[in-house]
């Protein structure tokens, strides 16, 4: 099915909005048109050479990948060197792309949380919850035959989406009154006349990223002239947030340390796994942080973990676990991050479902450390 990218990208956003990246970070649209119809993506968690290759044999009109293929100020397109070769050929192939970075790192249910599911982790909550966001309660009123197309409005635009459930919406009926002055064009009533009309109070909750365009959706889908509504901040943005670093959750059944060593393994389709600190009798808690988490073990182990997975476990962090009788494993930079792709798919799907542009996952997809 062919969308237009930007459907695609606002998808994505719901859920990684790109004000949660961080600031060193360069995430969003790197190449391309938002207004360009997308019927092929591949999706990928870095961007070489072979993956640029594959995605024009594929025909793919928009690569997706995690790591930033645009990343420091780009000082030429000559294309005397890759970089520049690789964009003067995206550009001939029509392909654009997209990035889903940090910001997919930190969203409630981004990568960690898809991570923490294919551990088979339950009970899962936010290592460590930061951007919290401001929240607002938007108040609709609308004549009641309305009232389902505004709640659709306000679960298509990202209200009412708290914690794992969507489209959390209420209303309740009462009357509305107005009177249509001359100039205007009402849509019940007449010029002059104060007019009374059943109508629903629906309300939802937003992000303050979502709030404007929320907005002007209901505006598009209202049918007065002049919507009435009202918008309240909250001061449950940090109590609602779950964004940030890392996820925790529990395993179904403690197990040995050992027994979890392979456990992991086969969950994440691992050949070796890397450690250090002191394993735990058991292992029923466990902390994770996809990529280069290993600043989190102080946190992980204030939150009663039993272990710490991440990628790129350093000598020092290492010496840092042991000393503070606390358990890591380096499952690997791209092994807990390889799973991006799944992650992406998931989320696509769910935002368009059968509308969905074909999903292709990078055969390319590499990790760049060798074990001899
Ligand atoms: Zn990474």
């Amino acid at each position: 099915m062919s969308v237009k990218l930007s459907e695609v990208i606002k998808v994505i956003e719901v859920i990684a909005p790109k004000a949660l990246a961080e600031v060193w970070d360069n995430v969003g649209l790197q190449m391309g048109s938002y207004q360009q119809p997308v019927k092929r993506i591949l999706l990928t968690l870095d961007v070489t050479p072979s993956v640029i290759e594959e995605a024009v044999n594929e025909k793919a009109d928009l690569i997706i990948a995690h790591h930033p293929f645009i990343f420091k100020g780009l000082k030429t397109l000559s294309q005397d060197n890759e970089k520049g070769r690789l964009i003067a050929k995206l550009i001939k192939n029509n392909i654009a792309l997209y990035v889903a970075h940090t910001n997919l790192d930190k969203a409630e249910a981004g990568l960690n949380d898809f991570l923490a599911r294919k551990l088979g982790l339950t009970s899962i909550r936010t290592l460590d919850p930061s951007n919290p966001e401001i929240f607002y309660k938007v108040v609709v009123y609308v004549p009641i035959d309305m009232t389902e197309k505004i709640i659709e409005v306000f679960g298509k635009n990202g209200a009412g989406a708290i914690g794992r459930y969507d489209f959390c919406t209420f209303h309740a009926s009462g009357v509305g009154t107005f009177r249509p002055l001359l100039g205007s064009d009402p849509f019940i009533g007449q010029i002059d006349s104060i007019e009374k009309v059943m109508e629903d109070r629906v309300e939802a909750i937003v992000p303050g990223g979502l709030l404007k365009n929320l907005i002007n959706q209901l505006k598009k889908n209202h049918p007065y002239e002049e919507m009435a509504y009202d918008v309240y901040p909250l001061e449950n943005g940090r109590l609602l947030n779950q964004n940030g670093l890392g996820k925790i959750g529990l395993l179904k059944e403690a197990m040995p340390a050992a027994d979890f060593c392979l456990y992991v393994k086969n969950k994440l389709k691992l050949s070796f796994l890397r450690g250090g600190g002191i394993p735990p009798g058991t292992v029923r808690r466990v902390a994770l942080c996809s990529g280069a988490g290993a600043d989190m073990i102080g946190i992980a182990k204030s939150q009663r973990a039993d272990v710490l997975i991440t990628g790129d476990l350093k000598h020092h962090d290492a010496q840092r676990a042991a000393e503070s009788n606390f358990w890591v494993l380096d499952a690997g930079h791209f092994g807990t991050e390889k799973c991006v792709t799944e992650c992406l798919k998931e989320i696509i799907m769910a935002g368009l479902g059968d509308g969905s542009p074909e999903l292709i996952t990078a055969k390319a997809l590499k990790d760049y450390i060798s074990i001899y």
